[in-house]
């Protein structure tokens, strides 16, 4: 980081002084503190369209997007107005209500694997819920995960896990039990035969494998082609159930998720982040006769006081029905691609090894020659090199993850414009880093 950028971030130090005082870390969750990349997190003042604007007044184009839920960009008038027309009508009952209903039939309809759903507050109650129900249904405690891969903060899902775990460099928690642990086996990502061996051994003692269908939590790391479908031979045929992650997935890849786009059929999908509109929300869903085990309907408990929250409800169907408009999904790769080839010749023309892993709109920018296949891989970027261009494009009006192993978002609102300002703010930045 440079001190003239420093500075320019008055308010935002200020804040940053008081906030960890009281928060720990000064934040509400761990990769907001810039601990991978040094220097002042900014605090986020307003927001509208592909653009943040800090206590600072310094606005930046921004493709962390929330982490993924603002699909539409900030403050999209449909959301504001569901939210604000909702707010109106109160903000919980905790009784169902139609905009839920509404919300469950938009998602079953565009995943049609989803035959019954259960709405929670966060990807983390998706992924822990979708487990003990795995549990429940197979009478199995083993569940297999990939390294690298992040299903949210839930005990067993704590090990070797990506997203901030790996951005600081944790192996997993301290507070998770050995027991916890010992149930969850974890094998790298893209990596049939490990998979294969470990079915062979112990096939019968799996309740599930829980994936991310296109890794987003290392940074963004696509399947082999074989893999997902080896996933699905595999558990098919020792009983376990297949789980997707599509908390980033669901609605970014395509209105039918990583599962629509990639042609697999899992058992259980868990969602979060687009299907919220940016208001806390979480989902599970799959086949009818494993959700029938859900309490009330069977006797797997799982509970939630603001569990569908009509708020998030609303947000959620607004940004439904706007991105199941036609044209969607090419807009966002059009968009994405003319970033990642502006971004990738910018860095051939100046001899920096650099990849662009992208599918649709969701890619991240590794400062490695790539392709990078799995965890083990991905941790060969220069990490130092991104925190020096991340504070570079900072200072340019750029605002990307601010850990190398994060997947970054072009959104709806993202122009023609805003692609070309941030190709141009990166040919400086690389520069500048060199
Ligand atoms: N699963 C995946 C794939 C995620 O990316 C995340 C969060 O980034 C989660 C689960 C956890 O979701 P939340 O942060 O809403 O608890």
């Amino acid at each position: 980081m440079d001190s003239g950028e420093e500075r320019r971030a008055a308010r935002s130090r200020e804040l940053w002084e008081r906030a960890r005082q009281l928060l720990p870390g000064g934040v509400s969750s761990p990769v907001r503190a810039f601990a991978a990349v040094g220097g002042t997190p900014r605090f986020i003042d307003r927001a509208k369209g592909p653009y943040v604007t800090d206590v600072d007044g310094i606005r930046y184009v921004d493709y962390v997007m929330a982490w993924g839920p603002l699909i539409l960009g900030h403050a999209h008038p449909a959301v504001v107005q569901a939210v604000q027309r909702q707010a109106e009508q109160g903000t919980a009952y905790g009784a169902p209500t139609e905009v839920e209903l509404a919300l469950a039939e938009a998602i079953t309809a565009a995943m049609p694997s989803m035959e019954r759903v259960r709405f929670v507050n966060s990807g983390t109650e998706a992924a822990m819920s979708a487990l003990r129900l795995a549990r429940a249904f197979t009478g199995r405690d083993k569940i297999v995960k990939f390294a690298g891969c992040y299903h949210g903060h839930a005990d067993s899902l704590l090990v070797e896990a990506g997203s901030g775990v790996l951005t600081l460099g944790l192996p997993g928690s301290p507070g998770v039990t050995a027991g916890a642990a010992a149930d969850t086996w974890v094998l790298p990502y893209n990596d049939v035969a490990a998979v294969e061996e470990l079915f062979a051994r112990h096939g019968e003692e799996i309740a599930a494998v829980i994936v991310e269908p296109i890794a987003g939590n290392m940074g963004v790391v696509p399947p082999d082609p074989g893999f997902l479908p080896a996933l699905r031979r595999l558990t098919r045929e020792a009983g376990a159930l297949l789980i997707f992650d599509e908390v980033i997935t669901g609605f970014r890849v395509g209105l039918g998720g990583a599962q629509g786009l990639l042609g697999i059929v899992p058992d259980l999908t868990c969602l979060g982040k687009i299907i919220g509109g940016g208001l806390p929300v979480g989902a599970y869903g799959g086949r009818a006769d494993i959700m029938e085990r859900v309490a009330p309907a069977g006797p797997v408990y799982q509970a939630g006081t603001l569990s569908g929250n009509p708020l998030a409800m609303a947000a959620g169907l607004a940004t439904l029905e706007v991105v199941s408009q036609p044209g969607t999904y090419e807009r966002l790769e059009r968009q994405a691609a003319r970033l990642a080839e502006g971004l990738l010749a910018e860095a051939r023309a100046q001899d920096v090894p650099y990849c662009v892993q992208r599918v649709g709109s969701m890619w991240t920018g590794f400062f490695h020659p790539g392709p990078l296949r799995n965890l083990e891989e991905v941790r060969r970027s220069d990490t130092a090199f991104y925190a020096r261009y991340f504070h570079g494009m900072l200072r340019e009006g750029v605002y990307l993850p601010p850990s190398a192993f994060e997947a970054a978002f072009v959104s709806l609102a993202h122009t023609d414009q805003d692609i070309e300002f941030t190709v141009e703010a990166h040919a400086r930045a690389l520069r500048r880093a060199r």
